[in-house]
């Protein structure tokens, strides 16, 4: 198993240089053609636009935005828009880069892209949020389209947001045009369970891990770092399965509690007061402790490089299951695999979330909606057999599940490239 992994030279902050470490290790595995991995490991199309906004007290604020494409082998580019403080385009690359290997892992006919906003929402009024947004979608509107680039929701941006989107693309085409964006609210053409789709995608992975390595399906421990849309509704559905969770977190800290937390109580705790902090009958725990807790199942379902070379031999989890996108560096790969945990990669375990965004655009392109136990049905036989194909990926390339992964995605877009050739 070790071959494929050995720790790569590279800045473990860099989440575009980390993507690149495991496209690299696939890349010498499926003896890929040069060529074809330069296309790889390059954008296709990369857009920096600077967003002027009126700010409520009257002055005016130029915000930074990135729209970045990374592949549209397979379909239109398709990813989230995220607003946070720590936007970099490094990030969005990686980001645009991983949305393409996952739409290709689980075999959706998208490729891959990303945007975001250099801001800090917290401290932003919803009328500044829908003027930042709507100038960004003007800025960006030449690349993206039904058929071109379908944003969606990632960290700090919404259904809301999702909905000025949509509306400011409608507004410069003259028609209303749902397909623009996935993750709009229900009552606007957004689909049914959409919302739960990432953590339930996550809580599917879990099972099939923990079936693939002959581990109890009921009581395990869980640790989930993380308590937004994905570490929210993965808790949810894992403790709905039957297993314990014993701490969860969110940017402010974490709570631990070894009987097992009361998750319902604490997601509604975490909705009045809008912190985890002060949960009755749990100790604070600090973010950085709370990963290294002794559980059987540890999901980080935060934000990119939690997991590095510093904190990976500290980790006691059997199973690491990425909520989150880039959560684990490469350098920790390698340890983690040594020590023998079983790591559920981003681009397989929370692929749930591009799946039902997925069938978000078949329905409003088809104008027929369906139940939510429909779309929940679909999206569990695509995230098992996705998890199937990722095993006997690993078990075909002798690696572990997160190279396996790349190897799946890696060999399927490339297929795409060459069949479709150069356009000269
Ligand atoms: P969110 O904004 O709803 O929640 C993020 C959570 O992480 C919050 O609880 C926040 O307090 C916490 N957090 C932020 N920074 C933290 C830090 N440094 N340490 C600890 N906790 C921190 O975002 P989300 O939609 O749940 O996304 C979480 C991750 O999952 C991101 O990496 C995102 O790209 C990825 N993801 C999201 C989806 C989706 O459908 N929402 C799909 C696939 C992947």
């Amino acid at each position: 198993m070790a071959q494929a992994t050995s720790p790569p030279n590279t800045s473990e902050s860099n989440p575009y240089l980390q993507m690149r470490a495991r496209l690299d290790l696939a890349s010498k595995l499926l003896q890929l053609d040069p060529g074809v991995y330069d296309i790889l490991s390059t954008p296709f199309q990369e857009l920096t636009v600077s967003v002027p906004v009126k700010m409520d007290n009257g002055s005016l604020r130029v915000f930074t935005g990135y729209r970045v494409q990374h592949s549209i082998a397979r379909g239109p580019a398709k990813g989230g828009i995220r607003y946070s403080p720590e936007v970099s385009l490094d990030e969005v690359r990686a980001l645009s880069a991983w949305m393409t290997w996952k739409c290709a892992v689980v075999n959706v006919p998208f490729g891959g892209g990303k945007g975001g906003i250099i801001c800090d929402p917290r401290r932003m009024s919803q009328g500044e949020l829908e003027r930042m947004t709507r100038r960004y979608t003007a800025n960006i509107l030449d690349i993206i389209g039904p058929e071109r680039d379908v944003p969606a929701p990632d960290m700090n941006t919404g259904e809301r947001t999702m909905a000025w989107l949509m509306d400011t693309y409608s507004m410069h085409t003259r028609a209303t045009t749902t397909a623009i964006v996935t993750g709009k609210p229900v009552g606007l053409g957004g689909s049914l369970g959409r919302r739960e789709a990432t953590g339930l995608g996550v809580a599917f992975t879990a099972r099939e891990a923990l079936k693939h390595l002959g581990m109890p399906d009921q009581g395990c421990s869980v640790v989930v770092q993380g308590s937004g849309n994905v570490g929210g509704l993965a808790a949810q559905f894992l403790h709905e399965m039957g297993h314990k969770i014993v701490a969860m977190s969110d940017m402010y800290g974490g709570i631990h509690c070894e009987a097992g937390l009361d998750i319902p109580a604490v997601l509604q705790w975490l909705k009045d007061k809008g912190r985890l902090e002060g949960f009755p009958g749990s100790i604070a725990v600090e973010n950085a402790a709370l990963l290294t807790l002794p559980c059987d199942v540890l999901v980080p379902a935060a934000t990119e490089n939690q997991i590095t070379s510093t904190n990976a031999e500290d980790i006691k989890a059997k199973v690491i299951v990425e909520g989150a996108n880039g959560p684990t560096s490469a350098a920790a790969d390698a340890i983690l695999e040594r020590r023998g945990v079983f790591v559920a990669p981003d681009i397989l375990a929370n692929a749930g979330g591009v799946t039902v965004s997925y069938f978000e655009w078949v329905q409003n392109r088809m104008g027929y909606f369906w139940e939510k136990q429909d779309v929940f049905d679909r999206m569990e036989r695509i995230m098992v057999d996705s998890f199937r194909d990722v095993v006997q990926a690993a078990e075909k390339y002798q690696t572990s599940a997160r190279i396996a992964a790349y190897c799946l995605s890696v060999e399927r877009v490339a297929y795409c490239l060459t069949m479709r050739g150069i356009y000269a």
